[in-house]
């Protein structure tokens, strides 16, 4: 049924990724969404994977290879931190990476970035991390990274692809559109580098006030919607010289 229906959903709107390089002289900059055991690490909490799943194993495999690609050049990386205060829910998810837990943290397999030069760290309180780095006076440690670092293409990767990832990227997108954001010029996302999470028709319709989210057809329209507004679809990403 979810096959028949995702078949269906990639003929009416196909979308084919492209082959993107990413020249040497070109300012990258890579930010990583949320890839944190409380949405990837089995068992770790409301919103944590139940089981074993290939497309979020997938996205740490990528984002670990990309993160070391980052880390040799001594090119910048952000990475998003979901982080809630206890008690300030995000309707309409449960409870979830709560500040100081566990699940607020980088999955194992990224968790050296902590300790990289080039890796800025931003904890967020909300979907979108445009949005969750505005500080208190008004700046914006998102912003004030692109142009302190003179940043002319990002490279998305993370969870969830239609929903932190598409809001993190459409806010960017406009901002950039607006001129906050001189010199970046190309937002790249990268579809293997991209997961989200599984919760089918079949479960979602036993569970009270719980929205259906069958995996492969939100990762499409996630990465569908990015397009719409300007961001570059990678299916496969090089570098060169
Ligand atoms: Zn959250």
């Amino acid at each position: 049924m979810v096959m028949h229906a995702l078949e269906l959903l990639k003929k009416e709107i196909p979308l084919e990724g492209e082959q993107v390089c990413i020249p040497q002289d070109v300012i990258t900059g890579l930010v990583l969404v949320d890839i944190i055991n409380g949405f990837c690490t089995i068992g770790a909490g409301n919103l944590a994977p139940r089981e074993p799943n290939n497309q979020i194993l997938q996205m740490i495999d990528e984002s670990v290879k990309l993160s070391r690609v980052f880390c040799d050049k001594k090119w910048p990386i952000l990475a998003f931190l979901d982080t809630h205060q206890p008690g300030k829910l995000e309707h309409p998810y449960p409870s979830h990476c709560v500040a100081g837990s566990h699940e607020s943290n980088l999955v194992p397999a990224l968790q050296w970035l902590e300790k990289e030069p080039n890796v800025t760290i931003r904890r967020k309180d909300c979907y979108d991390g445009y949005i969750g780095s505005i500080e208190e006076d008004g700046s914006n440690v998102f912003v004030d990274w692109v142009k302190n670092n003179n940043i002319q293409m990002l490279l998305v990767a993370g969870v969830c692809t239609d929903i932190c990832v598409l809001d993190f990227v459409c806010s960017t997108l406009s901002a950039r559109n607006r001129g906050f954001l001189t010199p970046l010029k190309d937002v790249v996302v990268y579809s293997s580098g991209c997961a989200t999470f599984d919760f089918p028709t079949t479960v979602a319709t036993e569970a009270k006030d719980a929205l259906t989210h069958p995996q492969e057809i939100m990762h499409h329209m996630g990465l569908y919607m990015a397009k719409g507004r300007g961001a570059k679809i990678a299916k496969d990403v090089s570098f060169g010289h």
